[in-house]
């Protein structure tokens, strides 16, 4: 026995060299049944240190040498952190991006220790928000980000980007994304409106799913893939003050129909982590409710999967809600909620204090026995135990030409075509064209938040080669048409009058306005109107007599209402990514024929933000509904016609199934892609209904001429509401069908 415990430390390096060495592509799924031994086995050489460590999450700060640079790990940090703190989980990274080279190198050294030195010899769980792409490993495939992922209505894209992402996280070694975001976008201000997938319900559970399915694969053990986060769980994207991270006022039946469905279809998709949401509902902070963690998510959502927290949001209980008397009385209150994992992420106090509180009897072993199952089974699913990190996998296609042309097509299909007066786009390719405005020549802003670094702002960390707006049209139209000169930064002017000067010798203005870069609070804003030094460009390049096209480079809608009459041509780019630059110009120059479709409604002014599926009482009044566009709106360089709109019956009930279809004929002489959107209106029910919802959508490519045959089937479940018991119902009566302009009414049966 002795023999073999001086021996056992070789025996494990020898054991876990050679199967890392024998890190195969392929990979089986284990059946949940052969998990429950594995993590039975597991947890019976746990003791309490180990399983408190193990519910903990800190940030790479806390084992680096030096978190500003490139940060280098500090072994003795890490000896602490993994062996007297048993921690299982680390995330993210300080201020900047690595190349894989040096996330290979963090890799190795946390799981060799993990898995060689901790007495449990269980690998550690790394985290990043891989949220649009692989976006803190340099070089990789940066994508639109949500809000314009989801305007392509293309769930196959959504899919395919998630799976690349997946790709290039995994080939940086890590398996953990914190993404898709299943909030749904109906507040503008929110400064992560633009991580949302907008205001739909059905758009966005369909997104999310099509991401989930994307990160995950059927085998998230495989060395291609990663375990997806439905985040943030519950109600983040409605804060009523429309400032990250407060209080969401939000109905049951709103919670209900509203916020939940796109969570559910995330668990049913089989996301293995969800993250909690760091603000509030109806003053109650989401780290704090155990109706909200554990009644609803696991009872009724039938979620299996580890539940983390986000931010410091459990020191928050005290410091920021004022909910708890201090740190350890939050701890007792979240772990109790259902908290599995706590992203801590700096505070070392954390596993000591929770194991003081068992003690204590204040939470229950069970409690803790309970959350440790669920992360030793996400370990286990990951494939973590046997391949802590993924050594000798190929990943040749990391940054490859397909990726790129997956973001690009994502981006082309993304960009919405809001205006187009006398058919002035696509613009001629003979032409001088001035090229201005604060979001032309920066590729930062294309990307977004979250880009290579949190704020996504410094531009160090651009992949070289990829290209702004301003050089894709130089590229076009080669670069002695094109006059660039800036105009003004976000919000100050700058040389307006070499702008107009330059205007007066071109055929038209490509004008580009919109938003630097932001998450989170430091993206909070105090007013939508576009700044007024953008919008006073607009106007002065407008009087000069030549058309004017505006791209709008931003992740909410800022108001433009007095600058839309001064373009004949406006395109919405979102936050396009990496090859957003490229796909405008194609677009602008007709290489492309866009088909985005606005995935929120565009609000015509700033205290008028009223979504598309509002109650009959949003228009009457003077007022009425009047959007500056409307949510799934957007124009193509050919034009489609609908028609012969047919339901396979006009009465149906419980267990039939209604089949839908339209005809769509493209009708002009330019291939294009249409996207059919089918909405139901509920005429009359016992709750004042929606003026219409969409139910489901489809999107099919058209050469010119061709005819093609969408068909839907809904049940009676797709019409179904939550009603006046806050419980889901549908009611008997007629409903209205609608497909583009056509419509039929139908009776759904007692
Ligand atoms: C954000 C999360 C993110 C986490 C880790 C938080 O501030 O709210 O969305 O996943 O940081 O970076």
């Amino acid at each position: 026995m002795k023999y073999l415990n001086r021996w056992l430390p070789l025996f494990l390096l020898l054991t876990a060299v050679s199967t890392s060495l024998a890190f195969a592509q392929e990979s089986s799924t284990l059946s949940e049944a052969e998990i429950n031994q594995k993590v039975d086995s597991v947890m019976q050489q746990m003791t309490l240190t180990d399983k408190v460590g193990e519910m903990t999450q800190l940030t790479l700060d806390t084992i680096s040498k030096d978190s500003t640079k490139q940060q280098q790990i500090d072994e003795a940090k890490l000896r602490k952190v993994l062996l007297d703190l048993r921690v299982g989980s680390i995330l993210n990274v300080g201020t900047h991006a690595f190349n894989r080279d040096h996330w290979h190198e963090i890799i190795r050294k946390i799981q060799d220790m993990a898995v060689n030195e901790k007495p449990t010899h269980i690998p550690v769980l790394y985290g990043i928000d891989s949220i649009h792409g692989a976006n803190y490993v340099m070089g990789s495939t940066l994508f639109p980000q949500e809000i314009a992922m989801a305007a392509t209505w293309n769930l196959n894209l959504a899919k395919e980007g998630a799976r690349i992402s997946a790709y290039e996280t995994r080939a940086a070694w890590i398996p953990w994304t914190f993404a898709p975001v299943l909030g749904i976008g109906r507040e503008p201000r929110w400064p992560r409106f633009w991580e949302t997938f907008g205001e739909d319900v059905t758009l966005t559970k369909k997104m999310g799913r099509a991401m989930v399915e994307g990160f995950q694969g059927d085998d998230v053990s495989s060395p291609y893939r990663v375990t997806a986060t439905a985040k943030h769980y519950l109600g983040y994207s409605l804060p009523e003050s429309g400032h990250d991270r407060t209080n969401a006022w939000i109905p049951e039946r709103r919670l209900k129909e509203y916020v939940i469905p796109s969570f559910k279809a995330a668990i049913d998709a089989g996301a293995h982590t969800v993250m909690i949401n760091s603000g509030e509902i109806n003053g109650i902070p989401i780290h704090s409710s155990k109706e909200i963690l554990t009644d609803l998510l696991r009872d009724t959502l039938g979620f299996k999967g580890l539940a983390v927290t986000d931010w410091s949001d459990i020191i928050y209980l005290h410091t920021r809600y004022h909910t708890t008397h201090n740190y350890k009385e939050s701890i007792k209150v979240a772990i109790n909620a259902g908290v599995d994992m706590s992203m801590v992420p700096y505070d070392t106090r954390f596993p000591t204090l929770l194991k003081e509180l068992v003690e204590e009897g204040k939470v229950p072993m069970s409690r803790i026995n309970e959350s440790v199952r669920r992360i030793l089974r996400v370990k286990f699913l990951l494939g973590l135990f046997d391949h802590p990190y993924s050594k000798d996998t190929d990943y040749s296609k990391f940054a490859s030409d397909e990726f790129s042309q997956a973001s690009y097509q994502s981006a082309a299909e993304a960009i919405t075509l809001l205006k187009n007066d006398n058919h002035l786009l696509p613009l001629s390719k003979n032409q001088k064209i001035l090229v201005t405005g604060p979001t032309a020549n920066k590729l930062t802003y294309l990307n977004g938040g979250w880009s290579r670094t949190w704020q996504g702002a410094d531009p160090q960390y651009n992949t070289p080669g990829k290209k702004t707006i301003l050089d894709a049209i130089r590229d076009k139209i080669g670069s002695e048409n094109v006059n660039f000169v800036e105009g003004t930064t976000i919000d100050k002017p700058k040389n307006v009058t070499d702008v107009i000067k330059t205007a007066k010798q071109a055929d038209a203005a490509v004008i580009c306005v919109g938003e630097s870069t932001y998450t989170e609070q430091p993206g909070d804003i105090a007013d939508l109107t576009l700044p007024a030094a953008q919008r006073d460009l607009v106007k002065k390049v407008s009087d000069t007599g030549i058309p004017v096209v505006l791209i709008m480079v931003e992740g909410r809608p800022r108001i433009v209402n007095d600058i839309v009459p001064n373009a004949d041509g406006i395109l919405m780019d979102y936050l396009p990514g990496q090859e957003g630059g490229r796909a405008t110009a194609d677009i602008l120059f007709g290489d492309q024929n866009p088909s985005g479709k606005l995935p929120f409604t565009y609000p015509r002014h700033v205290d008028d933000i009223v979504p598309y599926d509002h109650n009959y009482t949003a228009e009457v009044g003077p007022l009425g509904y009047h959007p500056q566009w409307n949510f799934g709106y957007g124009l193509s360089y050919t034009t489609f016609d609908y028609s012969n709109l047919q339901v396979s019956q006009t009465e149906f009930g419980k267990g039939d199934q209604l089949k839908v279809s339209v005809d769509i004929t493209n009708s002009g002489d330019r291939a294009g892609k249409e996207v059919a959107q089918l909405y139901v209106n509920d005429l009359v029910a016992s709750v004042s209904p929606a003026v219409k919802k969409l139910r489901d959508f489809k999107k099919i490519g058209l050469k010119p001429g061709e005819t093609k045959t969408v068909t839907f089937t809904l049940s009676p479940d797709d019409l179904a509401f939550v009603g006046r018991r806050n419980k889901w119902v549908t009611e008997a009566g007629d409903f209205k069908i609608q497909i583009g302009t056509l419509s039929k009414t139908i009776t759904l049966k007692k």
